[in-house]
């Protein structure tokens, strides 16, 4: 990664979905606008989500990506009501599995092992997004699984933590301002 993460924000986009897929649909936010919304966004958005940057030198097509972006944040809303998603949407993930072979890779990342995906081209980073959902979709718990509780806010995560009570996308970006106005809130009651 080539920026410094800070708080949940890279490069100024959002990283709190805990899974790439679901940070790639993250990428269209309410409250923040589109970073997918040119080639230079696109560009800037694989580098912060740690994937090769593209081999071409040209500027990459953001259409496919957003397309497939579409296509994911339909199943997202589907998989967090539980409800079957249309044809339309598991054809178009499909098409960038069937399109490449993703090598996956070790690498260290916070200190840690993780796994990522070496690919190489704009389709590649199409695909190993869309092989994170389908390794998601194969083995996931859906009440993990839900929209930030932030009134304006539309970013989506899984919640990996034990007792699964998050409500925010991040206490940086909704959960402060939350307990800010709670506290005026109360204030106001007791004034
Ligand atoms: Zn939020």
């Amino acid at each position: 990664m080539g920026e410094q993460a800070i708080g949940e924000l890279r490069d100024g986009m959002p990283f709190v979905g805990g899974r790439l897929w679901i940070d790639f649909v993250n990428s269209a936010t309410a409250t923040m606008g589109d970073f997918l919304e040119t080639p230079d966004g696109w560009r800037r958005w694989i580098a912060a989500a740690d994937l090769p940057p593209e081999s071409t030198g040209e500027m990459p097509d953001v259409g496919p990506a957003r397309d497939l972006r579409t296509a994911l944040a339909t199943l997202l809303a589907h998989l967090i009501r539980q409800t079957i998603p249309p044809q339309q949407a598991i054809d178009a993930v499909n098409r960038h599995l069937g399109a490449v072979a993703v090598r996956k890779q070790l690498q260290i990342r916070d200190g840690v092992l993780a796994i990522g995906a070496a690919t190489m081209g704009g389709s590649d980073v199409l695909a190993a997004i869309a092989q994170d959902f389908a390794d998601f979709a194969a083995d996931f718990e859906p009440h993990r699984l839900r929209y930030c509780s932030g009134p304006d806010c539309t970013l989506a995560f899984y919640d990996t933590a034990r007792n699964a009570t998050r409500r925010w996308c991040s206490m940086a970006l909704c959960g402060n301002r939350h307990k800010v106005k709670t506290h005026r809130a109360r204030k106001l009651v007791c004034d």
